[in-house]
């Protein structure tokens, strides 16, 4: 069997997510074993309009964004929105909360006007094309990443946990961040994570991987009650990465 060729393409991001490839290391051959890479701006050089997977980090920002991905989307099989910004729009949609002018010169200063600096609202990779696979959090988990192309290369479809990061943080048993005073997301975030912040960080989630598909709205709110919280305050945490979500 043929291997897959899969390019991978970034937009509005910080690259962070690529770059979580490029640390896998050793499984980075094994990696390499399973594709045909055409083209990865971040490793190689060389370019391809013929591809099967496209992998896309990054939100889309511009007009110019919309008409690329769109071109994308048309060469490829596969598409797969890669990291918080391209799952979601990220921290790049806190922007849709603002009048642009003004982001814009708080980003750019005096030189906002200038024409190559045009900007719209953020949007997520599935609110321009279709996706068909998300590889979620900011930034993505390489074992998941590795887990996920090994199911498309094989023809099996990956299975993405749909239940809260509060399961793998009561299997880790760690002491729950709200016992220190703190607003966690995990209650309502998409585990897969391994419970990393509030487990190895000692950290609250800040909800990168994504909102479960029907947050236990019920619950959370027992959990603000029973910590002397309010869902005003879970909304203000929820904004972060779930811009429009909360
Ligand atoms: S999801 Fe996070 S790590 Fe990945 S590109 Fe966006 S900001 Fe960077
Ligand atoms: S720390 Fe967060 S993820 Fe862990 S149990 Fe508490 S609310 Fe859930
Ligand atoms: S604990 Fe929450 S914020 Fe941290 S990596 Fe997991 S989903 Fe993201």
């Amino acid at each position: 069997m043929s291997k897959p060729r899969v390019a991978i393409f970034d937009f509005a991001c910080c690259e962070g997510c690529q770059l979580q490839i490029v640390n896998l290391e050793e499984d980075l051959l094994n990696v390499l074993s399973l594709i045909d890479p055409v083209e990865w701006r971040e490793a190689m050089s060389e370019q391809s309009e013929e591809y099967d997977i496209a992998i896309i980090e990054g939100s889309i920002t511009r007009p110019e964004d919309e008409k690329r991905i769109k071109k994308i989307r048309e060469r490829a099989k596969v598409l797969i929105a890669f990291g918080a910004c391209a799952t979601m729009g990220g921290v790049n949609k806190l922007k849709n909360m603002f009048a642009f002018d003004d982001v814009k010169e708080t980003v750019y200063g005096k030189d906002a006007g200038l024409p190559h600096l045009a900007t719209a609202a953020t949007k997520a990779v599935h609110e321009v094309v279709p996706v068909d696979y998300k590889i979620h959090g900011c930034p993505i988990d390489k074992k998941e990443f590795t887990y996920i192309l090994r199911c498309l290369v094989q023809g099996k479809k990956p299975v993405i946990p749909d239940y809260p990061v509060c399961v793998e943080c009561k299997k880790n048993g760690t002491i729950c961040r709200y016992e220190y005073n703190e607003i966690c997301l995990g209650p309502i975030t998409r585990a897969g994570c391994g419970a990393k912040c509030p487990s190895d960080g000692g950290f609250w989630c800040f909800g990168c991987r994504g909102l479960v598909d029907n947050p236990n709205v019920n619950a959370a709110k027992d959990v603000m009650e029973t910590y002397g919280k309010t869902m005003e305050d879970l909304k203000a945490k929820i904004l972060l990465f779930n811009q429009g979500q909360e």
